[in-house]
């Protein structure tokens, strides 16, 4: 077993590498930042956690005005919970019976919600939370255009909702309306009209619900990409971004309004590495290796010297 990198106190340049630093000024700053905007907007926070999966930064959030963190997966959602958060939403579909009886036994200790996109699945839900005598609050997921999980027909929407309120141990709360593919579009513009037709497929939903006595108390959606758009809409009444509190280097790359590029937020997380061989005047090589970093956006940046590069 080897030690952990570093204990707390320790200067910097003391702590082993490569190792995961957070950057803490930069992030309570992103943590304020995120909790005035919706506060001021009137709308509620639940940050996504799967950017972190942390219970202590979660508390953090919670502690800023959060009303609670979104999770994928049920295993995340228990990391929560054990952690002491009170409220999850799994904004997922659960699918198969292990998980959905681990789901509906945690929400015996917290308040949990969960997404749905499927009549089965409601039925399956509604079985495990009355073997557990738990209540879990239930979100129709629409799909607003990211074309992935979702229900796509209007009248599907009322069938459900008629299902989950006829379905003891669940109760109808209203619609997961995340549009994800909107999140880094580069332009401004293109976010606008993407999340436009979120918004109006969400009025439409919510309409013919309400149509028929079904009210949305929850209407979700909305990423660090996007989630000024859904506060100004008027329909949705949470927003759920994550990467805010970290900013990673693609989000950067996103365009304002003005065109000048996205740095509301501070970049808080970084990897810690030394130069482990400097064979030529312009060649380091360091020891993070390719599993130290995440490349599934490029290569990661290098802060504070615009002439380096991975
Ligand atoms: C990832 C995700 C978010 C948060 O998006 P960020 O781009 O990290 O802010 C919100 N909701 C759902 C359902 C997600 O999967």
């Amino acid at each position: 077993m080897s030690s952990a990198p570093a204990s707390v106190g320790m200067p910097l340049q003391d702590v082993d590498t490569p190792a995961l630093l957070i950057d803490l000024d930069a992030l309570e700053l992103n943590l304020a930042r995120m909790a005035r905007f919706t506060e001021q907007a009137g709308i509620a926070l639940r940050p996504h956690a799967k950017s972190h999966k942390c219970p202590a930064l979660a508390l953090m959030q919670i502690a800023a005005g959060a009303v609670g963190v979104c999770c994928q997966k049920v295993s995340e959602a228990e990391a929560m919970v054990a952690g002491g958060v009170r409220n999850v939403f799994v904004s997922n579909e659960i699918i198969g019976d292990s998980k959905i009886d681990r789901l509906a036994e945690l929400a015996r200790s917290a308040h949990l919600s969960v997404c749905v996109d499927d009549p089965a699945n409601i039925v399956a839900l509604g079985k495990a939370a009355q073997r557990h005598a738990a209540s879990l609050d239930v979100l129709i997921e629409i799909d607003v255009g990211s074309n992935r999980c979702g229900v796509r027909n209007t009248d599907a929407v009322l069938e459900m909702a008629r299902l989950i309120s006829r379905t003891a141990g669940l109760n109808f709360s209203g619609l997961q309306a995340y549009f994800g593919t909107a999140q880094h579009m580069r332009s401004f513009e293109e976010r606008r009209q993407a999340i436009d037709r979120a918004i109006s497929r969400c009025r439409e939903v919510s309409a013919l619900l309400s149509r028929h006595d079904f009210q949305c108390r929850t209407i979700t959606g909305g990423g660090t990409g996007t989630f000024p758009l859904e506060a100004a809409s008027g329909i949705y009444t949470e927003v759920q971004p994550g990467s805010y509190l970290f900013m990673d280097a693609d989000y950067k790359r996103n365009r304002c309004a003005d065109g000048s590029s996205f740095t509301e937020f501070r970049n808080s997380l970084f990897v810690w590495t030394t130069i482990m061989s400097h064979p030529a005047p312009a060649v380091a090589v360091v020891d993070a290796g390719i599993k130290a970093v995440s490349t599934d956006s490029g290569m990661p940046e290098i802060p504070g010297d615009r002439r380096a590069h991975v």
